[in-house]
């Protein structure tokens, strides 16, 4: 079979490419079928027997040329996750999932001329349900082990693991193990949920290689569970802002002061604190919170600058 493949995120104009897992599985899948797999340029590539097109994100403009295939298959969360009211709404009938033996094959990476990163999922699911988030609602209310880390790792010298909660996992341990064991550096694409942090999971996350680890504060209210765990971890792996950075979501359900009060906290632990903002494309240019975010994400500038109130006199 001739199959082709777009990937609707990356439309060749953007810079940097986050490969899309699904594609490289496909690719690998087919071209163990024996079929020849090439990326579908409607001016270059003729008549397929079948196209993929692939999307992650919702805001992404859909593919808008004409196909010429037998059969155009989509799929990928940017086709069942829609943003309505400023939430994000899963559609169960939109989901396509993989097949078990393409989901669980190794990705294809020369697709994406990737030789030094490894990219893939140990754990699905989440217990939390954050009301901005779409986890819980596509993979499940739990979460669950679904791969050991050789079924997408061979040795590589990066991991990009994309678990969307690894440490609500009972599988932790195990999961943990495999990426320190590996050597290799591992990035935890999704963060960290630092609510469920326990001594022995910050003994082993130490041991791992990693450049950086993200843990989230997205909720003011989990503030007497997320400071002991942050001074916690602090502790016993003596990280400070060089490796560790905080998420703090602002404009889903905090006051600015809750939003400086957890900023504040975190410059005090010598971490350094990131300000994503809830919907942020309907927030105005200018308006507090955008400033906030400017302020905080310029590390130059926050660590330069002490306080919120002296950057607005700037
Ligand atoms: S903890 Fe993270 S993955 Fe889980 S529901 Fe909340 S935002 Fe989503």
């Amino acid at each position: 079979m001739k199959i082709g493949l777009i990937d609707v995120d990356n439309d060749g104009k953007t810079g940097k490419r986050f490969p899309n897992l699904a594609l490289m599985k496909l690719s690998a899948w087919h071209k163990q079928q024996g079929d020849t797999v090439e990326w579908y340029q409607p001016m270059f590539s003729g008549h397929m027997d079948r196209v993929y097109m692939s999307k992650v994100f919702s805001w992404t403009k859909d593919y808008e040329y004409y196909i010429d295939a037998d059969e155009v298959i989509k799929g990928g969360s940017g086709y069942c996750i829609s943003l309505q009211n400023g939430r994000e709404v899963y559609n169960k009938e939109a989901d396509k999932p993989l097949p078990f033996e393409i989901e669980h094959i190794m990705p294809d990476y020369s697709l994406y001329g990737i030789t030094d990163t490894a990219y893939g999922f140990m754990s699905r699911g989440c217990p939390r349900g954050c009301g901005f988030c779409h986890v819980a609602a596509k993979e499940g209310k739990k979460s669950y082990k679904v791969a050991d880390l050789k079924e997408f790792w061979s040795g590589q010298k990066y991991i990009e693991l994309l678990d969307p909660n690894t440490l609500a996992c009972e599988d932790w341990k195990d999961i943990l193990w495999q990426l320190a064991n590996s050597g290799a550096y591992v990035d935890f694409n999704q963060g960290v949920d630092i609510r469920l942090m326990t001594e022995k999971k910050a003994e082993i996350i130490q041991k791992m290689r990693t450049k950086h680890i993200h843990f989230a504060w997205d909720s003011y209210k989990d503030k007497n569970i997320i400071v002991p765990k942050l001074k916690m971890f602090k502790d016993i792996t003596n990280w400070e802002r060089s490796k560790v950075t905080v998420y703090v979501l602002c404009g889903f359900d905090t006051t600015m002061e809750e939003n400086l009060e957890r900023i504040q906290i975190i410059r005090d632990l010598n971490f350094n604190p990131y300000v994503t903002l809830y919907d942020s494309q309907h927030i105005e240019r200018g308006s507090e919170l955008k400033r906030l975010q400017r302020w905080v994400n310029n590390k130059w500038v926050f660590w330069k600058c002490g306080s919120f109130d002296e950057y607005m006199k700037m």
